[in-house]
């Protein structure tokens, strides 16, 4: 009789903690994957995009851990979100395109220039082998490298500098994805793509309109393919210089 007393004790002490976990406005891990799929359905597949590997991506990345825990609730919706320093994390749309557009291969090594929050990284870390990612603020850097690590991504280098001038230590790329804007591309960017790779970048001159612009490297020949208006936040440092 002794221990059922006291199994009784713990059920009593613990109840409430339960109840209260049980009703607390902590939503429950299914109800992100629920989201997730709705903004894959109702955002990307709706809009065109149709790469399967960028679509899986964005299934499964817990994109929420990405943003402050005060912002989780709407970390699926259709807009950008803060990450702090007045940064942003693009919105999901935008992270399928741009991701799509570099025609990504499993083999493929790819460079990123302003890791953000680490999300567009960790798409690329689930479809390519290699990821770079340069950030120019230390404390975003911090804290995408820490969560990167922390979901397991093995395959993402993070390094704290100016990407204006790439990584010649990993050249050549397959692939280079700026995720803010300028009004040129850096040009060792261009250098450290290799021949036939992809490059993609929010090309223009004012704060709040920017083209959306691929090219493609062929030997001395680059060409280029416009793919509509985004707006992202400004690249800086050297870029601004030029
Ligand atoms: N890709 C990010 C969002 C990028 S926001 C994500 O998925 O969350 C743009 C980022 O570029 C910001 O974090 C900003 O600090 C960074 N940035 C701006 N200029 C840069 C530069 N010259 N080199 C590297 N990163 C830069």
């Amino acid at each position: 009789m002794k221990g059922y007393s006291l199994l009784k004790g713990l059920l009593i002490l613990l109840l409430p903690s339960l109840l209260l976990y049980g009703f607390s406005d902590r939503p429950a891990v299914h109800d992100y994957a629920e989201k997730r799929e709705r903004m894959v359905r109702e955002q990307i597949i709706q809009r065109g995009i149709r790469d399967k590997r960028v679509l899986d991506a964005m299934r499964r990345i817990p994109r929420h851990l990405f943003v402050d825990r005060s912002l989780w609730q709407v970390a699926y919706e259709d807009h950008p979100l803060p990450i702090g320093e007045g940064q942003t994390i693009s919105q999901p749309y935008v992270v399928a395109l741009m991701t799509e557009a570099l025609r990504l291969k499993p083999s493929d090594r790819v460079l990123e220039i302003g890791t953000g929050s680490g999300y567009q990284a960790a798409v690329l870390a689930e479809i390519v082998k290699e990821v770079y990612t340069i950030e120019i603020r230390k404390g975003l850097k911090e804290r995408a490298e820490r969560l990167l690590r922390r979901l397991g991504y093995k395959n993402v280098k993070v390094r704290h500098a100016d990407g204006y001038f790439g990584w010649q230590e990993y050249a050549p790329f397959d692939a280079i994805i700026v995720t803010a804007s300028a009004n040129h591309i850096p040009p060792p960017l261009i250098k450290q793509l290799r021949d036939g790779g992809r490059l993609i970048i929010p090309l223009g001159s004012t704060l709040y309109y920017q083209t959306l612009t691929l090219i493609t490297k062929k030997g001395q020949e680059i060409v280029t393919e416009q793919m509509g208006g985004v707006t992202f936040v400004p690249m800086i440092g050297e870029v601004q210089k030029r």
